[in-house]
């Protein structure tokens, strides 16, 4: 389904872009990254961030195939692999270098990484992430920020940096939200995948940086190749990079493709019955991807809409909070790609409360506004629907 889903969605989208091109040859490749805007120092730490920890997953991955051991269950039973913890602390070995006063929320924590059983686990994640921060550096990077090969990285060093990751978040602060590996499970499936890094003000996204290396570049031309570094910054727009730094393309960048309605691959992450019959009401049909991969695609203007509403939960569980590193990166570019993100009743999301977002509502972003409007009535009717008939299940 979702196989035959995506190639439609490729055709349709080729005859888009293929337009937009012949239009506009390759018109955004000479768009600086360098003029001096708000948070433009933000933005280019940022950048090398993103892009190193992806040269760490992409080298997992890779790898990852052929050896089991290099993965391990977290508590809550979700999969991690050495590339979140090498990614974790390549991105943050960078933000302390660059901004050593700013708190971090990330993912990941390295309490697992120290037991002695872990230590080949351990010894691949610093050689991971050692090669990842000495990679020669390209334009726009500094070697202020623990890049370049004169900088030696210990065991202990890299797994503090991982434990940099423990803030707590909350409201009158400036911080980072980082997720190494963004859809864990479409990573080791070999699909949608992201990097992840926000700065988050005063509980506002300012930046929001995702590296997708899966992604193809342009959908319409596979030859194009795959791996895309998406970046917003408030007030400013946002733009795709390659995984290589280079090629700005301003977002979206072309005519919003109105007749999909992208949600998470992974029915424990959603209700999809809900957004079912949400998309039947819409006319839309369901584009399954891991990630906030996701809202990188809504942003280029590939789908309609994205929804993300929670999952039922079974036998008296809590509903699942959503954490602020998995939607503020995404959220950014959809607004700064001129679309609009909300809870599931219209209401803003949450980035100040902490590690958490709070009471779970759902996610709705789209391309557009009275779009974004008919979502969220069609969500309250079919809620009702369902409400109605739990009640008459009821004896
Ligand atoms: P997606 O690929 O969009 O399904 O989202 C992946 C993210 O979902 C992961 O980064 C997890 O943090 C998050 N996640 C884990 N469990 C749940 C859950 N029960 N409901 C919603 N999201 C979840
Ligand atoms: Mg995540």
């Amino acid at each position: 389904m979702t196989v035959q889903v995506t190639c439609m969605l490729l055709h349709h989208a080729s005859k888009h872009l293929n337009a937009h091109f012949r239009n506009n040859p390759r018109r955004l490749l000479s768009m600086s990254l360098t003029s001096p805007e708000a948070f433009s120092i933000e933005k280019h730490v940022a950048i090398a961030a993103v892009r190193r920890a992806c040269l760490v997953t992409c080298t997992v991955f890779n790898q990852l195939v052929r050896d089991k051991t290099d993965t391990l269950k977290k508590e809550d039973e979700s999969p991690v692999t050495v590339g979140d913890y090498a990614a974790q602390a390549v991105i943050n070995t960078v933000l302390r270098n660059a901004f050593p006063e700013d708190p971090i929320v990330g993912e990941e924590g390295a309490d697992a990484l120290r037991q002695e059983s872990n230590a080949r686990l351990r010894e691949r994640m610093v050689s991971l992430a050692t090669n990842a921060l000495q990679e020669d550096l390209i334009d726009g990077e500094k070697a202020q920020w623990g890049l370049g090969s004169h900088h030696e990285h210990s065991s202990e060093a890299l797994l503090k940096a991982i434990d940099e990751g423990s803030d707590t978040g909350g409201s009158n602060k400036r911080m980072w939200t980082v997720d190494p590996i963004d859809g864990t499970k479409g990573f080791l499936r070999g699909g949608q995948y992201a990097v992840c890094l926000s700065l988050i003000v005063n509980s506002q996204v300012v930046l929001g940086v995702i590296g997708c290396p899966n992604l193809q570049i342009y959908p319409a031309n596979p030859d194009e190749g795959k791996g895309c570094i998406f970046v917003a910054v408030r007030g400013q727009g946002a733009f795709q990079i390659t995984l290589s730094g280079t090629g700005a393309i301003k977002l979206p960048y072309f005519p919003p493709e109105k007749s999909y309605v992208l949600q998470s691959e992974e029915p424990k992450h959603t209700n999809m019955p809900l957004i079912k019959r949400v998309a039947d009401e819409l006319h839309l049909t369901e584009w399954g991807m891991d990630s906030q991969a996701k809202y990188c695609c809504l942003a280029r203007g590939e789908g309609a809409v994205y929804l993300r509403m929670p999952a039922p939960t079974i036998g008296g569980k809590q509903p699942y909070e959503e954490r602020i590193w998995d939607h503020a990166p995404g959220s950014i570019l959809v607004e700064e790609a001129g679309g609009k993100i909300t809870d599931s009743e219209g209401a803003p999301l949450r980035f100040g409360l902490g590690r958490g977002m709070g009471d779970n509502r759902g996610f709705v972003a789209t391309v557009d506004e009275e779009l974004h409007g008919r979502v969220v009535s069609a969500i309250k009717q079919a809620q009702s629907t369902e409400d109605a008939k739990k009640t008459k299940a009821t004896p």
